[in-house]
């Protein structure tokens, strides 16, 4: 009878999930129904009222496995998220001759590139990008958006746009040579350059090209650039130099080319390769650029190759190579004289620089595993006293985080540069903003603004110059990931660095935790794109590819894997895929792969669509347990000639205030319940019936979810002693019922309070429902919903 009566049980549970929606009594029957006919043994179809049936539907179970969402995996891309047997990247060398006219704004280069093939494709054409060109007279940058007139315009954009005399901006291409110097024909399709070979480039085989050009920098100040020059009060110019030559664009195995245009918005996708760079520039400037300064002896002077040397060996604060004074002496002049620096950088996917006679310049040494990496800060006077305390100490503490979490940094430097308004990243280099006033005074805003961003950009290094990501289709792969970690790396610097922070106790993130993501996420859907949209077709950039994929990884973390599992198959994602190009699948594969957790509800609904987490209490009911047969039961029976004896020991829950309910079970124990003793005597054996529990209060806890996103549903019970009990239940819990589910809760106190989602983390927007007994105050939220619906 025991194998039976578990059968029995497990059925009834089931069924009930079933029928959640329905109203109690039909519920009751339903049940009735089943131990009935299990009772009786019959396997007569299972009767059911015709107005429960439903139409067929389509599969929108928010469990449903994303085999429709995913690319098959194949000999490229394994399905467990790793890179494939067959996996390859193209190669792109440079070697390139630059010069600044500081003068003049401009800029002269000449690059020879060697392309190496190493797809499976003979490839009849290369696409170069050309991504100066989104600065052209002939951009379509403008011409794509449609929101009518601003309330203010940059006066560049003003003067370009409607007085016919804008910027000449855009590459200068002056030729594009193959080895032996022939012409190539080649084709500008806006930011994009398409080289013809003479003959198909082969698998395996290598083109090697020239291209010469130049193009006028420009003010990145007021023209809204991710590169060009700043004017100092003083008439100097600070120049940070990027996207600034023509460079290859991706080809693989999820695109072909990848030859999106650029409007100015969705960043770069570009493949590794070594570059030799030459820079020439006025002999009074100080430079710092991706790669290693090979002719270091000649660039510094003494003084700074002793600094120099004494940074190397300072793990605990920066040196400074070039100081203020100095830098304010320099800027005094204007050197005629010109000077080249030489850099070399292997298995680097772009490259940049950052150039002024005003620039003050210190560096300290990081630890990270067994090797040295320095931590490098340039800036002008302008950014002190703010710069010269935190930006340094910010890098190091960044790769200190950063590699915890991913992979040691493997280059050999990284650099902060600050740039008015800049927050732009490049493989060892970054532009940051964070400016004091002019009496060196700083808000708290500024400060951290600063030191923020400069964990940001750093952190760039990992996504996605070294895990190389494709930004141009999905930003949230670099841009979310890395303001994920951002976070984790905030709170470590404010844990490492306490008088750097005081009087806060902690970090003050702006993006990562839950309840931050809340307002973005409730409001208006005619205003969302899911995460898994090219960021160009998004509205709220910011929350879109910044904030809400960086709340999801840690609502992951914190919330639904927990740190060991998630932590370790992140570390997975960044290892298997440091030093290639992964799609978005491959991260969602490996998180799964490494973890035994199926995360396929999650991305389905955090990633691929634009829904809410709401989950609140909707009743509470409560239970007294009786072995007295309720009517229904009854009936049943006789309906079908059935007798008592036909059934197991049953136990019956009866709801206060039902039909079945009397006021004597109010003071009733389980003792009193003889089908239950019967049970315990003939199937507990004696020694263990002591150690039995013997609740005294049955509830029915009935949760819903108005919300989308299924959850997991933290659940805070407070008994009358107040004690407090906290029970996670899966976000699995909503498998089969999408809208509510229930748990009975046996006990042997009183519950007075329950409160789902305690700490606000799984991004509920609306905490109104999350109470029993409802909380008298609507809260903050619903004032804002009923602003926003009036509007
Ligand atoms: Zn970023």
């Amino acid at each position: 009878m025991t194998n039976f009566f578990e059968t029995a049980l497990r059925t009834l549970i089931l069924e009930k999930n079933n029928h959640y929606n329905k109203d109690t009594m039909k519920l009751i029957k339903c049940l009735s129904f089943v131990v009935l006919f299990l009772s009786a043994g019959t396997m007569v179809a299972q009767e059911k009222d015709t107005e429960e049936r439903k139409p067929g539907h389509t599969n929108n179970n928010r469990f449903k496995q994303l085999y429709e969402e995913f690319s098959t995996p194949n000999t490229y891309r394994s399905a467990n998220g790793a890179p494939g047997p067959d996996y390859y990247q193209q190669q792109a060398d440079y070697v390139m001759d630059i010069e600044l006219d500081d003068k003049n704004a401009k800029l002269y280069g000449y690059e020879t590139i060697t392309y190496t093939n190493n797809s499976p494709d003979a490839l009849e054409y290369l696409w170069v990008q050309l991504d100066q060109n989104v600065r052209a007279q002939t951009s379509k940058s403008k011409l794509i958006e449609g929101s009518g007139a601003n309330p203010a315009e940059m006066a560049g954009s003003f003067v370009g746009q409607y007085m016919g005399a804008g910027f000449d901006g855009g590459f200068k291409i002056q030729e594009v040579k193959n080895s032996r110097g022939a012409s190539l024909p080649y084709t500008i399709n806006q930011t994009m350059m398409r080289v013809e070979m003479a003959k198909d480039l082969m698998p395996g085989a290598q083109f090697v090209f020239s291209v010469k050009w130049w193009y006028n920098i420009p003010e990145h100040t007021i023209d809204r650039a991710r590169s060009g020059f700043e004017t100092f009060d003083d008439g100097n110019r600070g120049f940070v130099i990027a996207q600034f030559f023509p460079r290859m664009a991706v080809y693989n195995d999820v695109e072909g080319w990848q030859n999106s245009q650029f409007f100015g918005r969705d960043e770069f996708a570009l493949p590794f390769g070594d570059y030799e760079v030459n820079i020439t520039v006025p002999a009074d400037h100080t430079l710092d650029a991706t790669g290693k300064l090979l002719n270091r002896k000649e660039i510094f002077s003494k003084t700074m190759m002793n600094r120099y040397a004494q940074a190397k060996k300072s793990y605990d604060k920066p040196v400074i190579i070039v100081t203020q004074a100095e830098a304010e002496e320099a800027s005094k002049g204007f050197s005629t004289q010109k000077k080249t620096w030489k850099f070399r950088a292997e298995n680097v996917r772009d490259y940049g620089f950052a150039t002024s006679r005003r620039y003050i310049w210190d560096m300290m040494a990081v630890k990270i595993g067994d090797k040295d990496v320095m931590a490098v800060s340039v800036y002008p006077p302008e950014g002190n006293p703010l710069w010269e305390d935190y930006s340094t100490l910010a890098v190091a503490s960044t790769l200190k985080s950063y590699s915890r979490m991913t992979f040691d940094y493997p280059y050999h430097k990284a650099i902060s540069v600050h740039a008015k308004n800049q927050g732009m990243e490049y493989p060892m280099i970054c532009w940051n903003y964070g400016r004091p006033e002019k009496d060196g005074s700083y808000s708290e805003r500024t400060k951290y603004g600063m030191i923020s961003v400069i964990i940001h950009e750093v952190g760039h290094n990992y996504f996605p110059m070294i895990v190389n990501s494709d930004e141009r289709q999905w930003t949230w792969m670099d841009e979310g990931l890395n303001t994920f970690v951002q976070y984790v790396a905030e709170q470590d610097f404010g844990e490492w660095y306490p008088d750097a922070i005081a009087p806060n106790k902690e970090y003050p993130s702006r993006r990562g935790p839950a309840n931050k993501i809340v307002n973005y996420m409730g409001g208006d859907q005619d205003e969302m794109a899911p995460i898994m949209t090219k960021g160009l077709n998004t509205y709220s950039f910011g929350n879109n590819a910044y904030g809400k994929p960086a709340t999801g990884l840690n609502i992951l973390r914190e919330t639904i894997m927990g740190r060991d599992l998630f932590d370790y198959s992140f570390r997975t994602y960044a290892q298997r895929w440091m030093f290639k190009h992964p799609t978005p699948e491959d991260f969602f594969r490996t998180m799964e792969d490494a973890s035994a957790v199926d995360l396929d509800w999650f991305w389905r609904s955090w990633f691929y669509s634009t829904e809410y987490t709401d989950i609140g209490v909707k009743e509470v009911k409560k239970f007294y347990v009786t072995s007295k047969m309720n009517k229904e039961v009854k009936e049943m029976m006789a309906a079908r000639g059935m007798k008592e004896e036909d059934l197991p020991p049953l136990v019956y829950l009866v709801e206060e205030g039902s039909e079945d309910f009397e006021e004597s079970m109010r003071t009733s124990t389980l003792k009193d319940v003889s089908t239950l003793q019967e049970y315990i005597m003939d199937n507990v054996p004696a020694a263990e019936r002591a150690n039995l529990k013997e609740p005294k209060f049955f509830y029915e806890v009935i949760f819903e979810k108005p919300g989308g996103i299924p959850m997991p549903i933290i659940a805070e019970y407070t008994y009358s002693d107040g004690t407090t009990e906290r029970v996670t239940y899966p976000a699995q819990i909503w498998r089969k019922n999408d809208t509510s589910v229930g748990k009975v809760i046996a006990s042997e106190k009183e519950i007075t309070k329950i409160m789902v989602d305690p700490d606000e983390e799984t991004a509920d927007i609306d905490t109104s429902n999350n109470a029993w007994p409802k909380r008298k105050k609507l809260g903050e939220f619903n004032k804002f919903k009923e602003k926003v619906k009036g509007k």
